[in-house]
This record gives structure tokens, C-alpha cells and sequence, in this order.
């Protein structure tokens, strides 16, 4: 992968981030007005908290993800991105552009892989 399509998937995985953080708030807002709870003036304190908060949340299905999309964001900005976790080779572009965020070549991948990562 040239850095010109890394660039592109580094977006791309941000996006990915942002929706999934939207999506959590969803669900976060959704429990709270089951508990009935009146935020109030601790809104500022819960902003700060939130990424915490919103983990509470999180399936172990998002929770991997949001962790695979972490790394391999790291792994951009550290310059290792594409390579396989387990062999060491580079991982395919085709396969980096359908799951931006693989941590595993397509030899090294689980049989049955559970959708993603
Ligand atoms: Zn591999």
C-alpha cells in the first residue's frame, strides 16, 4: 500500500470510529431515559467521563472493533500498518480495503472468522 491509500483507509477507519462513538451514545442515551435519570449540571463531568462511560456499553462485538480500529490507527501513525500480526508479511490491499482495520493476512485469519478483524 502506498501512503496515498493508507491516508485514504486512516480516514476511513476515523469515520468508522466516529460512527461507532455515535452509535454507542444511541444506545447510552437510550438507557439512560429507561433509568429516567435527569443528567443535570453534571453534564460537563460526564462529558469527560464519557469515553469510559461509553464502554460500559459497548458489546464485546463493539468493543473489539473499536479496539481493532484503535490499533490500527496506531499503526499508521507508527508506520507498521498492513502488516500481518501473526506472520509478519504484508497484508493484501484488497483485504485492508474491505476491513480496514485486520489485524491478520488472509492465510493467517481464523477459518471461520467472526465477521471481521
Ligand atoms: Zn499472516
Amino acid at each position: 500500500m502506498n501512503k496515498k491509500e493508507i491516508e485514504k483507509l486512516r480516514k476511513e477507519l476515523q469515520q468508522q470510529r466516529s460512527e461507532l462513538i455515535e452509535e454507542l451514545e444511541k444506545v447510552k442515551k437510550r438507557e439512560e431515559s429507561y433509568m429516567n435519570n435527569e443528567v443535570g449540571d453534571d453534564i460537563d463531568k460526564a462529558s469527560e467521563n464519557i469515553q469510559r462511560e461509553i464502554l460500559f456499553y459497548f458489546s464485546d462485538h463493539d468493543r473489539h472493533r473499536m479496539d481493532a480500529i484503535d490499533d490500527a490507527l496506531q499503526k499508521i501513525d507508527e508506520g507498521r500498518f498492513g502488516i500481518c500480526e501473526s506472520c509478519g508479511k504484508k497484508i493484501g490491499s484488497d483485504r485492508l480495503n474491505a476491513i480496514p482495520y485486520a489485524r491478520l493476512c488472509i492465510k493467517c485469519r481464523p477459518t471461520i472468522e467472526n465477521s471481521e478483524a
